[in-house]
């Protein structure tokens, strides 16, 4: 069996479609387990625009329960894609007490105010020195493991997104966050939405996930579906891409515990 566990719902405010789509979508493509993680709320000042607001939160969590009634047939967990940034982590690690969650993805999508993965800021990028720009990003996910709040990395190289990279060697940036992940005792989201962007690649590399399963880190799968079509996008590809890593196996979650299937 495969998963798709990182998929939104509208309430983030730039995904289209009800649960109910992508659960049908998922049913399509013989996908035999989902995971909604939307964009959890933030204080007010942290990006608004994109994730739902924290009175919202609770119609969240009714949405994916009525899409697990509406689909007996399908299994359908409950996550939250809940970020990472320095100074919110009471604020969040309180959002991920308020629900019984199966599993929590941790996302880095800020570099201080810049929310560097937004099309609309990648002019931010010019004349930055990039090693620079993903030692910041690396640091921030050295971080975020440390802090133990949440179960899954999300697109854990997402700085790639617009295929910008350091000319200089990067692999020991990459190495350190995977220590840091190993000692947390996260997985990876192994997320096809990269093959959608500039960068042209899964999320993570075969070279992260190579040096991720040298120190033991287990894997989960994700489309980061914004619109139910792409529910299970490229999984083929995916599988392909953590075999290539030399990985025979996944985590699925329930109650913020995993066990171990084999890769389809
Ligand atoms: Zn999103
Ligand atoms: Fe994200
Ligand atoms: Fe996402
Ligand atoms: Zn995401």
């Amino acid at each position: 069996m495969i998963v798709d566990y990182h998929m939104h719902t509208p309430l983030c405010k730039h995904a289209v479609g009800e649960p109910e789509a992508y659960a049908r979508r998922a049913i399509e493509r013989g996908i035999e387990e989902i995971g909604f993680s939307d964009h959890c709320p933030m204080p007010p000042h942290y990006d608004p625009d994109w994730r739902m607001a924290p009175a919202e939160y609770p119609a969240y969590i009714e949405m994916v329960r009525r899409c697990q009634k509406a689909f007996p047939q399908l299994s359908i967990k409950l996550g939250l894609e809940a970020d990472y940034h320095p100074g919110t982590e009471d604020y969040v690690r309180g959002v991920i007490a308020a629900y019984p969650f199966d599993y929590v993805i941790g996302s880095v999508h800020y570099l201080g105010d810049w929310g560097f993965d937004n099309p609309d800021l990648v002019h931010r990028f010019d004349g930055k020195d990039l090693f620079e720009v993903y030692s910041q990003y690396y640091e921030l996910v050295v971080k975020l493991a440390g802090t133990k709040m949440y179960d899954i990395v999300g697109h854990p190289d997402v700085i790639k997104k617009f295929g910008h990279r350091p000319s200089k060697d990067y692999e020991p940036l990459e190495r350190r966050a995977l220590e840091a992940i190993a000692a947390a005792g996260m997985a990876l989201d192994v997320n096809t939405s990269g093959l959608r962007r500039p960068a042209k690649e899964i999320y993570p590399s075969v070279r992260m996930l190579k040096t991720a399963r040298s120190l033991g880190i287990d894997i989960t799968f994700g489309s980061d579906a914004h619109e139910p079509k792409l529910v299970g996008e490229s999984f083929a590809e995916a599988v392909a891409h953590v075999r290539a890593a030399g990985y025979t196996q996944f985590r699925r979650y329930t109650a913020r515990k995993f066990e171990l299937l084999p890769l389809p």
